[in-house]
């Protein structure tokens, strides 16, 4: 059944969370699976290199003649700023200005992805026989919504509190009360 590496499993369950959590940029890989390239090229966050979320447009006098548009994810953006002093990206120069970028918004927004949860499934066990598989498909926009309201699957992160909680319980020999509820949830 379950054979999770408690240490390196949690490490993965992080990167749950950048996958889909709302903010924060959109991991590529998983928007390459129904998405071609092409189509990212200009979405791409030029800080984490992922897909943009919140996209913004560097709009800077130093590089105001570069040929390429500058973009970022608003949330990498403000952090890399947090860090780095206020600081530009691109050329580490002050007075970073950018702008939201309405129209890339809505092209991410509008691009199709598969359920995050079946994807971080599928890639920490992949060679495992999954009863159930969410084989969901909608907008970045609507995913939120059907995380918290219509996914069948619960998140990696609720299977690992569970079997803290069990491990805990194990430790106080009240094994019999909780083993029947974790196994219902498979
Ligand atoms: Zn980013
Ligand atoms: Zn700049
Ligand atoms: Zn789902």
């Amino acid at each position: 059944m379950l054979s999770l590496n408690m240490e390196s499993d949690e490490k993965k369950v992080e990167n749950e969370k950048e996958l889909f959590s709302g903010y924060g940029c959109y991991n590529k890989d998983w928007i390459l699976l129904t998405n071609s390239q092409q189509k990212l090229n200009h979405l791409i966050c030029c800080i984490c290199k992922q897909v943009a979320n919140n996209a913004v447009e560097l709009q800077c006098d130093e590089h105001e003649n570069a040929e390429q548009m500058y973009l970022a994810g608003e949330e990498c953006l403000q952090m890399y700023l947090k860090q780095n002093n206020s600081k530009c990206p691109i050329q580490q120069h002050d007075h970073c200005e950018f702008v939201k970028n309405k129209s890339l918004i809505q092209q991410v927004s509008d691009l199709l992805v598969t359920c995050p949860r079946q994807y971080t499934l599928k890639k920490i066990q992949p060679k495992e026989e999954h009863e159930n598989e969410c084989n969901y498909k909608g907008k970045i926009s609507e995913m939120k919504a059907h995380l918290d309201n219509s996914c069948q699957l619960i998140s990696i992160r609720q299977i690992i509190l569970l079997i803290k909680e069990l491990q805990s319980q194990l430790q106080d020999e009240k094994l019999q009360t909780v083993l029947p509820l974790f196994l219902s949830f498979f």
